[in-house]
């Protein structure tokens, strides 16, 4: 069983956040709930990647993240999410 090429490694994540991670202190936007926030004063700010592909995606808040979790990362949850509310109105 050889390793799985898909995974993004600990250190690739850990670099990527380095480089690129909004800055403590600064003023930082979700793109999904549009959320804007001090970072890590009023917003926790993750890292967010596509755990079926191994592809790191964008920065997100912490609930938004929590929120893809809960959907399976996955696009046809979401869209049954989206229907599923328009279908009620
Ligand atoms: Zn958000």
């Amino acid at each position: 069983m050889g390793i799985d090429k898909r995974l993004i490694s600990t250190l690739e994540i850990k670099k990527h956040k380095e480089k690129h991670a909004p800055k403590n202190g600064s003023v930082w936007k979700c793109p999904i709930c549009q959320k804007r926030g001090i970072v890590n004063v009023t917003v926790k700010v993750v890292l967010d990647h596509d755990k079926a592909e191994g592809k790191i995606r964008d920065f997100i808040c912490d609930s938004c993240n929590t929120g893809l979790g809960r959907f399976k990362n996955g696009e046809n949850y979401l869209k049954n999410a989206i229907d599923y509310i328009a279908s009620h109105k």
